[in-house]
């Protein structure tokens, strides 16, 4: 009785094509999620449907801008601010050779993390629990990621800083951005600019799952980024660079 069916679908259409075992993973994906979600405060979303549309196949939407090349060294992935996971673990689970470094400021949900790599058995994950303002300061995590992957962590002025850091020079940052994104776009320039960043495309998500808006945001890192960002823990979000 294979589960999973309205993800399967959703990833066809994205070109993905997911194997049972992977099918599988989801499966135990989700039923930790709605465990944990009793003790930890990991999603609102909890519906089977709903997980499947929201959490895992919006994750997987990333594919449209960027996928992991056969043959090449295995890419260095970051996720700012992962919460339950997503959008990282539902592209491990899909791109199984991605090495893949979750980011998290709260440490009841990193021990979830911690619980979910081992149930799935995932190689290569390594959770990092603290601030992105803090993380982005150690050279071990500084400018070595590509692409830096954030969801629903701040507004893109912010977003842009907490992220770009990260970054390799080179690479890019892609972020999920839901609604009218117009506004908070020319909000964020300055940001973008400053950090080292020249915003690529912004992709429209074209999939019958999502009758919203949903768009993925492609940065590129042109240059380094000045040592003194991101600033404090906090200061990001409460002064966006203007
Ligand atoms: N990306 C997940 C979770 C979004 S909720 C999803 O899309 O479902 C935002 C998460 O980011 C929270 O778990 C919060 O603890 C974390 N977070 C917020 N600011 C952060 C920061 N500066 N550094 C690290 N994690 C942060």
């Amino acid at each position: 009785m294979p589960g999973m069916k309205i993800l399967n679908s959703g990833a066809s259409s994205l070109g993905l094509q997911l194997s049972p075992n992977q099918l599988e993973q989801f499966e135990v994906y989700y039923h930790e999620l709605i465990d944990w979600n009793r003790r930890v405060n990991l999603t609102t979303i909890t519906g089977y449907d709903e997980v499947q549309v929201n959490h895992f196949l919006d994750a997987l939407t990333v594919a449209l801008v960027w996928q992991p090349s056969a043959g090449s060294v295995a890419p260095r992935i970051l996720d700012v601010g992962t919460g339950g996971g997503v959008p990282g673990v539902p592209l491990k689970i899909t791109f199984p050779q991605i090495r893949l470094v979750l980011l998290e400021a709260t440490a009841k949900k990193a021990a979830f993390l911690h619980h979910l790599r081992d149930r799935l058995k995932l190689k290569d994950v390594e959770i990092v629990v603290g601030r992105a303002e803090e993380v982005a300061h150690n050279a071990q995590y500084r400018e070595e990621f590509d692409p830096v992957l954030s969801r629903a962590v701040a507004p893109l002025p912010a977003l842009a800083e907490l992220t770009l850091p990260f970054c390799a020079v080179g690479g890019s940052v892609v972020v999920h951005k839901k609604g009218d994104i117009e506004v908070e776009l020319k909000k964020s320039s300055r940001a973008i600019d400053t950090c080292g960043g020249k915003l690529r495309e912004v992709k429209a998500v074209d999939l019958s799952e999502f009758p919203d808006k949903r768009y993925l945001v492609v940065i590129d890192k042109v240059s380094a980024t000045p040592e003194q960002y991101p600033r404090r823990p906090g200061i990001p979000k409460k002064r966006p660079i203007r």
